[in-house]
């Protein structure tokens, strides 16, 4: 089963990188792994969360983060735990639902005697 990395949510933030102190490289990305099937798509309960920097192209690690970084970082977790995805049923998962009503229907039809 193919596990494939989901973005949730995406932000630049405006504060400065405690690395190179530029205040317009930072983004904090977090994504959600999904695993698919012929079924259905389903969503790792954990999210990943990165910081990363643009300008200096570091990853910015907790440990480094200000607490204002950590403010705004909290806030955006938030936007990003509304857009969390929840397990995606697909159509052929209906198609063989249906299917198997039709095929319960079509043996109970024939088994009744008329
Ligand atoms: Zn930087």
């Amino acid at each position: 089963m193919p596990n494939t990395p989901n973005t949730l949510h995406t932000a630049r933030l405006k504060n400065n990188c405690p690395i190179c102190f530029a205040t317009d490289g930072l983004e904090v990305i977090f994504t959600q792994e999904e695993t698919e099937t012929a079924f259905f798509k389903k969503p790792a309960k954990k999210m990943e969360e990165k910081m990363y920097c643009h300008t200096c192209q570091n990853a910015i690690y907790p440990v480094n983060w200000t607490e204002d970084i950590e403010r705004v970082f909290d806030y955006n977790k938030k936007i990003a735990e509304t857009n969390k995805a929840y397990l995606k049923v697909k159509p052929l998962f209906y198609i063989s639902v249906v299917m198997a009503i039709v095929l319960v229907a079509a043996v109970v039809y024939i088994l009744i005697p008329t």
